[in-house]
């Protein structure tokens, strides 16, 4: 096929590219001053194949649908082929991890290939994951599996889907080369199929972009990264100046906050909540070992790497979200030289945070006004036995408030279906669970809200679907067998994830009880 118009009319403009460049070239490792990023290219792979694209990144960006399917697509973005104007890159950062400063890190497997302006004047960077070594790639690879290639494909765009601020996926290409990967550290090395993910936002720019100048005193760097960033992602906020970076560490703090609210929402688990995996516009980054609480267990991280200080928790994220803004101010002090207006963003992150994830819960709820001592209440019944967060929630809407005829064990019939093992309920839990939803019918009563208009605005919050650890893990197993339908169909799927979707029903039930202790289901590693 030969190649079509828009592909090659992709217009590039690479703005980033305007910043201090490290003078050397190409992959050889080193570390990288007064620099945000160095050129490099991506390695040739010998045999790829596209898996699936994004259809709607790919209008985002002016590329038809003829085009994603065309051999140049998958040409390009495997890394084997560069368009006019591109010009790729990876990006120079650092980061704190697990609590403790790591020095220069940086794009490691990530290439940037340009900034493109899309057909309707959004300006965004195409990225590939996975394309081959970098000067940050350390003692590793730069590349990427299959099976951790899947899971940022999918969830990347099953998060903006759920209205979750996320970077995009617009496309997964496996690399026809094996990768040696030990999953779990043990010693076991193995070979697995190589893949190339493309990601898509309007800045990869991390926490750890800003911290790795300030770290080293290069406080002349640190302002140019500084005030383009603003320049270029923040101009509402005006010209940069003092009082402008007071107002941005404000803005970057208030998107921290929406992202983690909405994570809480959907009962995603970040997983490795690093500084240099914390990007500055607010999306959810770096799709590693990251998980979706099935049973509601506030203390899970899916991430073994975590598993002895659970650092990274569901319940913690907000707490982490809030340390590494701190990290964050540290960076940035150097070019303000006023701790009590960063201080006083970091404490005020504290009731902005109350705030927004106490709305966010009276919505999971139903709810007009949030209600502390009900929601409080149902966050202990929901771990008196294994109950999954997302059928719980979306069942809620289900139960009957408005008739008065019901009793107990009838009005509670809709949650049944959320318990794991209904057995394990003992009655006097059962009694709780009652008394809990006949308090939860009084306040819904006291709102004068009906059973209709409940459901309809609790089912636009309370996704029915989402990306279940266990679904991912189907998809790999079978496109590690080169089987890529169920990678295709899940796409689709989580493409409208509030919505019923009455025959695909069986991807909205519960963790069946052989991914409970499966490696890639409950537990999984950074090894990607
Ligand atoms: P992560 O924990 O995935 O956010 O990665 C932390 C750092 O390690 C980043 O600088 C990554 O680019 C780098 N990294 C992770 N995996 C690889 C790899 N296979 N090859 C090169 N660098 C990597
Ligand atoms: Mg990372």
């Amino acid at each position: 096929m030969t190649t079509t118009p828009a592909l090659s009319q992709l217009k590039f403009d690479n703005q980033f590219l305007s910043l201090p460049a490290d003078p050397l070239t190409g992959s050889s490792r080193r570390h990288v001053l007064s620099a945000c990023y160095s050129y490099v290219e991506p390695t040739h792979v010998v045999n790829p194949t596209l898996v699936s694209y994004s259809h709607e990144v790919a209008t985002q960006l002016g590329i038809s649908i003829e085009e994603c399917t065309s051999a140049t697509f998958t040409q390009v973005f495997s890394g084997n082929q560069l368009l006019p104007g591109m010009k790729p890159y990876a990006q120079c950062y650092g980061g704190h991890q697990f609590g403790n400063w790591a020095g220069q890190l940086g794009d490691g497997r990530a290439i940037n290939l340009g900034e493109v302006f899309t057909p309707s004047s959004e300006h965004l960077t195409l990225q590939l994951k996975g394309a081959g070594a970098t000067p940050y790639s350390r003692t590793a690879d730069g590349l990427a599996v299959l099976r951790s290639s899947v899971r940022e494909f999918l969830c990347s765009e099953a998060m903006h889907h759920l209205g979750v601020p996320t970077t995009r996926a617009l496309s997964l290409v496996t690399t026809g080369e094996d990768v040696v990967r030990d999953m779990f550290y043990d010693g076991r090395p193995q070979k697995e199929p190589g893949a190339i993910v493309c990601r898509v936002a309007p800045s990869f720019l991390r926490f750890g972009s800003f911290e790795l100048f300030s770290a080293r005193g290069d406080i002349d760097s640190l302002k140019t990264l500084v005030d383009f960033t603003i320049k270029t992602h923040f101009s509402h906020l005006g010209e940069p100046s003092v009082e402008v970076y007071l107002k941005w560490f404000a803005e970057i703090s208030d998107r921290t906050i929406n992202m983690v609210v909405d994570w809480m929402r959907v009962g995603f688990v970040h997983g490795v909540m690093n500084t240099d995996n914390m990007s500055i516009l607010g999306l959810t980054i770096d799709y590693g070992p990251y998980g979706w609480l099935e049973d509601y267990d506030p203390t899970w991280t899916p991430n073994t790497t975590d598993a002895s200080g659970r650092r990274y928790r569901f319940a913690n994220q907000a707490s982490i979200a809030q340390w590494n803004l701190a990290q964050l101010a540290n960076a940035l002090y150097p070019l303000i030289e006023q701790a009590a207006p960063l201080r006083k963003i970091l404490s005020d992150y504290v009731p902005n945070y109350n705030q927004k994830i106490s709305a966010m819960r009276a919505a999971k709820l139903g709810l007009i006004d949030y209600n502390h001592e009900l929601y409080q209440g149902l966050d202990s019944l929901l771990q008196l036995a294994e109950t999954d967060m997302t059928i719980f929630y979306r069942r809620l809407a289900n139960v009957d408030i408005e008739n008065d005829t019901l009793n107990d064990a009838q009005l509670f019939a809709p949650l049944m279906e959320a318990y794991y093992s209904p057995e394990a309920l003992s009655s006097e839990d059962k009694q709780q669970l009652y008394l809990w939803l006949r308090q939860y019918q009084q306040v819904v009563l006291s709102e004068g809200s009906s059973n209709d208009t409940r459901k309809e605005n609790m089912n636009k919050v309370n996704p029915k679907y989402v990306l279940r650890n266990y679904l991912a893990q189907l998809a790999i197993d079978d496109a590690e067998k080169g089987d890529f339908s169920l990678v295709n169909t899940l796409l689709e799927l989580l493409r409208h994830p509030y919505d019923e979707q009455a025959e695909n029903e069986t991807y909205a039930t519960k963790r069946p009880d052989w991914a409970r202790d499966r490696p890639g289901c409950s537990m999984l590693s950074c090894s990607s």
